[in-house]
């Protein structure tokens, strides 16, 4: 057996006149993440842990804000190309571990559903999947609600 553990990061701007995706659901919320793609900071996230527990960079150079073809695209699509490109190299995920941080909207009410979006997404056990959400505390720009934040953490297993 072989493993690999992954760390991913985002934020996002949040900003009027843009719908808010978050873990590929969306929230009811009167603004949105701003991004090149739906700003969806959660898969983003996820996406960043993959792509780093088998050293392929980040989402960022797989799927650069430079390219056209990628303006709008929603970020489900992102995470099942970054899954196929794990699931080439022989992976598999042992499970996920992820926080949100928003100040607003509540999203403990989203997070049952989130989950269950993300392991349909990914075509795992939803067991396989941790969604946990916090303010932070009113402190700094998440605080101030002009962002959301989100961490994913990820072990990967060779094989089985
Ligand atoms: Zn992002």
């Amino acid at each position: 057996m072989q493993y690999r553990i992954g760390i991913g990061y985002d934020i996002h701007k949040l900003v009027r006149g843009r719908k808010l995706f978050i873990g590929g659901l969306l929230i009811d919320y009167p603004r949105g993440l701003l991004g090149h793609s739906d700003g969806d900071v959660l898969l983003h996230a996820i996406c960043d842990c993959l792509l780093g527990a088998v050293s392929e960079g980040d989402i960022g150079m797989h799927f650069p804000d430079t390219e056209p073809k990628f303006e709008g695209i929603a970020s489900t699509e992102l995470l099942i190309k970054v899954y196929e490109l794990i699931k080439d190299k022989g992976y598999a995920i042992n499970n996920i571990d992820t926080v949100i941080i928003a100040e607003e909207p509540k999203l403990a009410s989203y997070k049952k559903e989130i989950r269950k979006n993300i392991a349909l997404i990914l075509g795992i056990k939803e067991d396989l999947i941790s969604i946990k959400a916090k303010t932070n505390e009113k402190l700094g720009e998440i605080g101030k609600k002009e962002a959301i934040a989100a961490y994913a953490t990820v072990l990967l297993v060779k094989g089985e």
